[in-house]
């Protein structure tokens, strides 16, 4: 897989796509609201306390699409980057958890390949149904 191969993509954004979806099961959601310091998930949902973060595979080291070998000059540097995505995921997701909010993240090719489900895996969040991810 190439560096170009996921992530950037251009074909609407994956986020977009997922509140869409999220909207269309009657879910109401508010954009970008800081739910800990530093910590702004791509959006909450307020009355159930779920915090939703859309992680673009390329950037975020997606264990499908991440580019898992680097070649080039700016090899390093994008080892870099992605490390340091994670390391901000998972603080990101220790923040809204601390503060009460149930996290969710969704990898971008999830809601390329069918932002329905993606879309569903939210409202099961919604009512505690699914186990808290890892
Ligand atoms: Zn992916």
């Amino acid at each position: 897989m190439s560096a170009e191969g996921c992530g950037r993509t251009v074909a609407g954004s994956p986020e977009v796509a997922l509140r869409k979806a999220v909207h269309a099961l009657g879910l109401r959601f508010r954009l970008h609201r800081t739910v800990a310091p530093r910590c702004t998930p791509d959006f909450i949902l307020p009355r159930c306390h779920v915090a939703v973060f859309v992680d673009g595979c390329f950037w975020h080291g997606c264990p499908r699409h991440g580019a898992r070998e680097f070649r080039g000059p700016n090899a390093q540097l994008w080892e870099d980057k992605i490390a340091a995505n994670q390391a901000r995921n998972d603080r990101n997701t220790g923040a809204a958890q601390a503060a009460g909010w149930y996290v969710v993240h969704i990898w971008e090719c999830e809601v390329r390949q069918d932002p329905v489900t993606a879309a569903q895996r939210v409202r099961r969040a919604t009512s505690g149904q699914e186990p808290s991810a890892p």
